[in-house]
């Protein structure tokens, strides 16, 4: 299929897309629908220029901001749509084209991730109502782990709650995951063994042998794992009762403070953004200071346990905002693995540009490679769109 793809990520209140040619020379259109339900929303996008355009829309739901999307593609078509699904549970594997029993599988799996499920599938709705010929894929955030063996995705709780609710470790940030490391393989000539750091808002690590992820920090939520941007990554199990008992907690206070005022800000108790942090530290700001470290540590931690899942470490990739852009996040989370044999190579560290692919260590030989890997979703999902059209008989 030639035409271009276009990738939704609809959330609650947002509309992230993006209209993905087939080959590399043509423009990628890109943006997002903002405040949705707020009788205020804004369209935000680029275009093929490179312009940057801000459009106020009003009073307006899902289908009538996928409209005013459709007005800013410049008389592009596209041949399908690629929608960006968090929870695909354990029944998605893989891509899957969505038809009417997709959507009733994807709503049994709601209760696992409440506040995404729903959403995404609003903008499934909307999009078919729209465009009711085209094709439409669902690429889920948890498929690319569901190769991770039962030691990796079962928590030590009674069979009962995995067998009948279905409580396991999933993992997410699949797409993200898959597409680095499938171009470490590549840039490096192998298919390896790689521990990938994927840090933007949330975070998230997976070690990933010969293309399949064997285990990674997130788990039956987005939670678990690493410290992130608001959410707190592992506590212990016994805090939640702990402040229900001794706080008289909800709850829900408990997940909203976990989820959304922890983390990077709950430790500095400054904001949540990592470029305003590393500018605070600079003026050793205590809370910081504190708030990186702790974060780097996390990191450290989580990539040395999930060395465990590899036969064979060829490298560690770093990926997500502060993963692409961070050297300082990059060299604290290296200088805490000094039994990896990693050898930081400070310089190149230090000179990696935004959105390019770069290699960070010394380069001696059979030593673990350092990889800073631009992430892309956007292309992984018009990627995995295209390749199950092409092997769909239509
Ligand atoms: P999301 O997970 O929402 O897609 P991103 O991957 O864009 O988020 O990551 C956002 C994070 O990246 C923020 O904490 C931001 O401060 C951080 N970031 C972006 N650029 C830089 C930079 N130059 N230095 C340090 N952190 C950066």
């Amino acid at each position: 299929m030639n035409d271009p793809v276009l990738v939704i990520n609809c959330g609650s209140s947002s509309i992230k897309y993006a209209l993905v040619p087939a080959t590399a020379d043509q423009p990628r259109l890109t943006g997002l629908v903002e405040r949705l339900g707020s009788g205020d929303a804004l369209l935000k996008g680029v275009d093929s220029h490179g312009d940057a355009f801000t459009i106020g829309l009003g009073d307006v739901g899902h289908v009538q901001a996928l409209r005013a999307i459709l007005e800013r593609l410049e008389g592009r078509r596209p041949g399908a749509v690629g929608h960006r699904i968090v929870h695909g549970g354990e029944r998605f594997t893989r891509a899957t084209l969505i038809d009417d029993d997709v959507v009733a599988a994807i709503e049994q799996t709601s209760a696992l991730a409440p506040l995404h499920n729903p959403a995404n599938l609003q903008g499934i709705a909307a999009t078919r109502s729209l465009f009711p010929a085209l094709p439409q894929v669902a690429v889920f955030d948890t498929a690319f782990h569901q190769s991770l063996p039962p030691r990796a995705y079962r928590y030590a709780l009674p069979e009962s709650l995995y067998r009948d609710h279905g409580i396991r470790r999933y993992g997410f940030h699949g797409t993200s995951h898959a597409f680095v490391s499938a171009r470490a393989d590549a840039l490096s000539g192998l298919s390896g063994g790689w521990l990938t750091a994927h840090l933007g808002n949330g975070c998230s690590t997976a070690a990933v042998w010969e293309g399949k992820s064997l285990d990674t920090s997130m788990g039956l939520t987005p939670l678990e794992g690493l410290v992130m941007g608001t959410r707190s990554g592992d506590v212990d199990p016994g805090l939640h009762a702990h402040l229900a008992r001794q706080l008289g907690w909800s709850l829900e206070r408990i997940d909203e403070v976990l989820n959304r005022e922890s983390g990077l800000l709950g430790l500095s108790g400054l904001t949540n953004d990592m470029r305003e942090l590393e500018a605070a530290a600079d003026r050793e700001n205590a809370g910081a200071m504190l708030a990186i470290e702790v974060f780097c540590y996390r990191i450290a931690k989580s990539l040395a346990a999930l060395s465990c899942a590899l036969p064979r470490l060829d490298g560690i990739v770093f990926t997500g905002g502060i993963g692409e852009n961070s050297p300082r996040v990059r060299e604290q989370v290296i200088a805490l693995l000094p039994h990896f044999g990693l050898d930081l190579e400070p310089e190149a560290n230090l000179a990696t540009v935004r959105g390019r692919e770069a290699r960070i260590d010394v380069q001696t030989p059979n030593r673990p490679v350092l990889w800073v890997i631009p992430t892309d979703e956007e292309g992984r999902i018009a990627d995995e769109t295209r390749q199950l059209l092409g092997e769909t008989p239509r």
